[in-house]
């Protein structure tokens, strides 16, 4: 067993398409080495906006973090500054946006696309400010990250879903191909992951639509999944909230704080 915790974030990727075409997360589900649930994303179903939500465990609504435009720093406890404060090691390969919420803003991509600071939030970061910045790459600087610097919490947050839905839209070849991409490349590095006990978290911001965006409230922009890998885990049937993952994360760190979370999620 492992206190260690990874969470991936696939960006912009629909709940359906994720259970028709990730077969190696799926395939964990058929033989109960993962258990899938599904989120509904909090409103408005944004990039931006929701990874405040996930990684605060606070709504749109309520941290001001409206739309993507809003560039400036959380105002709340998220799992990085709560772990950082408490001895952790915090590190996070992720859009740019991410750094700006719990580091610094504006981005600056000399100053920050690489961080290595033991007093900011994300200790350790490789940022990206490309929505085509390969997903391959990402995961391998989510990987540098783990072994380079053994994080207690790392976030692992790819674009390239998003943006392959966003030029082909929801029901597309493209779309769906990508989303099995992304399958395959995860599945060269979550045999290790697993082998080494982590507690993983797989799980998407919002979904897409035929429109070639997202924001509202239909369905396919709300329905994203939640892949649960990892002993800590039950495994068990029950609904959880996009605003219960921070918490979540909190507990599986050991972490003090007030965020919501589902108890019965673990063991
Ligand atoms: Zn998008």
């Amino acid at each position: 067993m492992n206190d260690k915790v990874i969470l991936v974030v696939l960006d912009g990727l629909n709940l359906k398409v994720a259970q028709d075409c990730l077969g190696y997360l799926n395939g964990l589900v058929e033989h109960k080495k993962a258990s899938q649930y599904s989120l509904y994303s909090e409103l408005p179903s944004l990039s931006r906006p929701l990874y405040e939500c996930i990684l605060t465990g606070v709504t749109p609504i309520e941290s001001g973090i409206v739309h993507n435009n809003v560039t400036r720093r959380s105002l709340f406890e998220s799992i990085f500054s709560l772990a950082q404060a408490q001895g952790k090691t915090t590190a996070a390969a992720a859009y740019h946006w991410v750094s700006e919420l719990y580091n610094r803003s504006p981005y600056d991509p000399i100053r920050d696309r690489h961080t290595h600071n033991e007093s900011l939030s994300i200790q350790h970061g490789v940022f990206y400010h490309w929505d085509h910045y390969p997903d391959e790459a990402l995961v391998l600087d989510g990987e540098y990250l783990r072994q380079e610097f053994d994080p207690d919490f790392l976030l692992v947050h790819s674009m390239n879903i998003d943006d392959t839905g966003h030029k082909f839209g929801l029901d597309s070849a493209e779309y769906r191909n990508c989303a099995r991409h992304a399958d395959i490349i995860l599945s060269n590095f979550l045999p290790t992951w697993i082998e080494e006990g982590y507690q993983i978290l797989v799980t998407s911001d919002h979904g897409m639509n035929n429109d070639k965006s997202h924001g509202g409230t239909l369905v396919e922009e709300r329905e994203v999944p939640l892949y649960l890998i990892g002993d800590r885990f039950s495994h068990s049937d029950i609904s959880i909230q996009q605003t219960e993952l921070c918490g979540l994360v909190c507990e599986l760190l050991g972490l003090l704080h007030h965020k919501p979370f589902v108890e019965e999620a673990l063991t």
